[in-house]
């Protein structure tokens, strides 16, 4: 029997389109790459790039800079955090999330997630409690949202301050509101591998003023920030202008030049990401040991990757079962592995943060799978790979007594 091999790469993202090449390409004639090299009263890229991001997402202000990561650091830092004080967060994400922590000068406590792998509400309310924790930083990783209406409950009772990390949730929504509009601030990725490349590049939202006056003056707009083209008034910055550090961090046009016209096709590439990740949803959900998470009917996502678990897989197995799928083309990444690996870690390897028991969440990591969905897989490309993904499950399950 011959097998199905894949055979297209899992980080090829779409080329950047003609239209952002020319953009690209005018800022460079120009040579005014730094966001604050305009002429006369110009609008630079990077200021139309925060008012029409502002206007996508729906919120008053929006602030563009250098990554995610240094988004969340600032936006922790703008909203407060003082040394040492503690920050809820989930669980499972990426690196870049408790660094931010790190790097604002907080303290991580990670919050457990469940097999939806969204936020453990009760455990949420026991460590908010026991903690006293004043933020909670939650990440809706791989574009999972919890319930939305019970956590800003729980944001009201406890008091807490609500930020989102929105790295892929770009576009996304939980019922009519846009994920990233129900807290003090949320941050964007236009990171390649999210929902706009820029290569690197971060975006903030919000409608809190003095919040927004900060990030601006943190994120080294020396005394510029009336040049921003979604900022406060300028006698908000009166007094944070000078109590605020400079932490620069700034975008430039160049990559804001790129991401203005890849705005106008999220919508569109939402839907070509949903298509992608309905066939395989459907595929995988027909085959015996898988388990895809429930996605709640408010919650309108964005498929850009998958996500399926084998409930109670073996570590010996899983690594055979990467292995296994690796060999014909398709690339999973594995949350349960006990090394680091390219993109991929656990709590386990954050070792600058204090160990903290999380037995629930690390049963669910060790039987949890991850695909990336790059928009240059086509449809076929999908149903292909789920066929090779469901014959590997079945060969791997089959083989030996017990799954264990
Ligand atoms: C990628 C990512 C980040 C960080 O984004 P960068 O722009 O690379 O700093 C934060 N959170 C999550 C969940 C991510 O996937």
């Amino acid at each position: 029997m011959t097998r199905k091999i894949f055979s297209r790469p899992f980080t090829q993202q779409e080329a950047i389109s003609q239209e952002a090449i020319d953009a690209a390409t005018e800022v460079m004639r120009t040579g005014r790459l730094h966001r604050y090299n305009s002429i006369e009263d110009e609008l630079s890229q990077a200021s139309m790039l925060e008012q029409e991001y502002a206007n996508f997402q729906d919120s008053r202000y929006c602030l563009a800079c250098t990554s995610c990561g240094y988004a969340l650091s600032i936006t922790l830092k703008a909203a407060g955090l003082e040394p040492e004080e503690y920050v809820l967060t989930n669980m499972y994400t990426l690196a870049p999330v408790p660094g931010a922590i790190s790097s604002a000068g907080g303290r991580a406590i990670f919050v457990e997630i469940n097999e939806n792998l969204v936020l453990d509400l009760d455990d949420l309310v026991q460590k908010a409690t026991s903690s006293g924790a004043r933020f909670l930083l939650l990440s809706h990783m791989r574009g999972h949202i919890v319930d939305m209406n019970k956590l800003m409950r729980i944001v009201q009772e406890k008091n807490l301050i609500l930020i989102e990390d929105c790295a892929h949730t770009m576009g996304a929504k939980w019922g009519q509101k846009k994920s990233g509009n129900f807290g003090l601030a949320s941050c964007f990725s236009t990171q390649t591998y999210k929902h706009l490349n820029s290569g690197e590049g971060g975006l903030i939202t919000s409608d809190n003023s003095e919040f927004m006056a900060r990030t601006i003056i943190l994120s080294g707009s020396y005394m510029f920030y009336e040049r921003h083209g979604a900022a406060p008034e300028a006698e908000v910055f009166s007094e944070i202008r000078l109590q605020t550090p400079n932490y620069s961090g700034r975008m430039d046009n160049l990559r804001a030049a790129i991401l203005r016209p890849q705005l106008k096709s999220l919508e569109k590439n939402i839907e070509r990401w949903n298509k992608r990740y309905q066939i395989i949803e459907q595929k995988l959900q027909k085959v015996t040991g898988v388990v895809l998470p429930e996605r709640p009917e408010e919650e309108y996502y964005v498929g850009s990757s998958i996500q399926f678990r084998i409930p109670g897989i073996s570590n010996t197995k899983a690594a055979k079962f990467i292995e296994t799928n690796k060999q014909l083309g398709v690339e999973i990444k594995w949350f349960g592995s006990d090394e680091p690996t390219g993109f991929t870690s656990n709590h386990k390897s954050w070792k600058y943060i204090e160990h903290q028991n999380l037995g629930n969440s690390d049963t669910i990591l060790a039987g949890l799978f991850d695909l990336r969905l790059p928009l240059t897989f086509s449809l076929n490309d999908c149903s292909l790979l789920s066929d090779i993904i469901s014959e590997c499950v079945q060969e791997c399950l089959s083989d030996g007594s017990k799954v264990n």
